[in-house]
């Protein structure tokens, strides 16, 4: 088991200026040390979207450019 951490990410597009915010877990996993760590949204306010998996980029809704990859 690694450890986890959740934290909260402002959103803004780049693309049409929309915001908000995502609530993610990240899990540093020890057969990953020393590359990038699991990420896992958890919660999005506002309205942005990503699929339901580990380091899925978080789109926004309304002109679906990638606001957090
Ligand atoms: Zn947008």
């Amino acid at each position: 088991m690694g450890t986890r951490e959740t934290y909260t990410e402002k959103l803004a597009c780049p693309k049409c200026g929309t915001t908000g915010s995502a609530k993610l877990e990240e899990n540093a996993n020890p057969l990953h040390r020393g590359n990038r760590l699991d990420r896992k949204v958890i919660e999005i306010n506002g309205p942005f979207q990503a699929e339901p998996k580990l380091d899925a980029p978080i789109r926004c809704a309304q002109c679906d450019a990638v606001v957090l990859d």
